[in-house]
């Protein structure tokens, strides 16, 4: 019996390779629940202490911020060079790095001279290993991340100064809203749209960059303390559907795109759904790839949380491989919602994601943050049809 059986693995192994060199279609794997899991809200890129170029900025700070505007998850993600790669010793050793309400993840800013990256991770992992291959090639540095098992994200990838000019073949997710000043990330925006449409499955996420805390007395005020109440926890908020509140949970959603951005921690969540077989019933939710059916697919864009205004109107722009595809109007209820429908190409890959402009919602603990993020309300990840889950 043994022996038929290894026999019989023996014949089918060819025949399983075969199948997966001649480029026999692979499924997309099955849609993930749309009610079973929890809407977490975050930060991905806050400075402490730990990063030489930020002020009054404990660790205890930026957590009792995060916990007063009711986050969900935090990572401070300090500069790694700051401290020759040995976060483990620094940001994460910090006693205060602890929180009863946060789940917190472990990370850093991996700053390099060919532009930032943030790792994210559930537990500690050998960040100084990353560090060490910065200036290797990307496949290189590829495998390490890889072998680490961390999430690896692009940061601020065309903000100028410090462009990500690595592949994006490394990275699982791109910083696609840095700090509130909304309007400096057209470019970044660019990159990710041009990166979706060369069938790279990448989620958009938010981050604040922020360096700066609030003085606790006027003689500890530096030149940059006025940030403090413009760019700082939240400001943008990275919204994550997490199959439960735990740190792997959040990365894990962060991977797969079931992800949103919003303004501030205030600000309406913007969700992004799609019903494929017509019965009124969403089956998808942003992130989640699909197989087109070949028939118009109805698609519904909703605001929800209690800062949706009565009466206000929002505008919601849909963007369709790359391309402005409609604009469209909401009315303040809660949700706020509105559908449109559109047939994916039945051969070729699409995707769709949406923008929210409308009233900026109040930050009282950030209040200058409002005139700089203006009407930008929250955008969406995309819906995708027909990516191969393998590229
Ligand atoms: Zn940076
Ligand atoms: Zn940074």
């Amino acid at each position: 019996m043994r022996f038929s059986a290894r026999l019989a693995a023996a014949l089918l192994l060819p025949l399983l390779l075969l199948g997966a060199c001649a480029g026999v279609p692979t499924a997309s794997p099955p849609t993930a629940s749309l009610s079973d899991g929890v809407w977490m809200k975050g930060d991905l890129h806050i400075h402490s202490r730990h990063s030489t170029d930020s002020s009054n900025n404990p660790v205890a700070k930026i957590i009792a911020l995060a916990e007063a505007v009711h986050m969900d998850y935090l990572l401070i993600s300090d500069h790694d060079n700051h401290v020759d790669g040995d976060v483990a010793h620094h940001t994460w050793a910090d006693p205060e790095y602890r929180s009863n309400s946060l789940v917190l993840l472990y990370g850093a800013e991996w700053t390099t001279h060919r532009g930032h990256g943030t790792a994210i991770a559930a537990k500690p992992y050998d960040h100084q290993a990353l560090y060490d291959v910065r200036d290797a090639r990307d496949v290189k540095i590829g495998e390490v991340k890889r072998t680490l098992g961390i999430h690896l994200s692009a940061n601020h990838p065309a903000n100028g100064t410090n462009n990500f000019t690595f592949s994006y073949d490394i990275v699982d997710s791109v910083e696609v809203w840095n700090s509130a000043v909304w309007p400096a990330n057209a470019a970044a925006i660019r990159v990710w749209d041009g990166l979706l449409k060369s069938g790279r499955k990448l989620t958009g996420r938010g981050g604040s960059d922020s360096h700066h805390g609030y003085p606790d007395t006027p003689a500890q005020a530096t030149r940059l303390s006025y940030q403090a109440r413009e760019n700082n926890v939240g400001t943008p908020t990275t919204w994550v559907f997490a199959k439960a509140r735990t740190p792997q949970a959040v990365v894990d959603a962060l991977t797969n795109g079931r992800v949103s951005i919003s303004a501030n921690p205030y600000a309406p969540r913007v969700e992004f759904y799609a019903d494929l077989d017509g019965d009124g019933r969403m089956d998808m939710m942003m992130g989640d790839n699909a197989r087109p059916p070949g028939h118009p697919v109805a698609f519904r864009v909703q605001l929800t949380g209690p800062a949706v205004v009565p009466g206000a109107t929002y505008t919601a722009k849909v963007v369709k491989d790359g391309q402005p595809f409609a604009t469209l109007s909401l009315s303040g209820q809660t949700p706020a919602a509105v559908s449109f429908t559109d047939t994916p190409s039945p051969t070729g890959r699409t995707y769709y994601r949406v923008e929210v402009q409308g009233p900026p919602t109040p930050y009282p603990e950030v209040p200058g943050s409002m005139a700089l993020s203006g009407t930008m309300l929250g955008l969406s990840n995309p819906i995708y049809f027909n990516f191969d889950p393998n590229f």
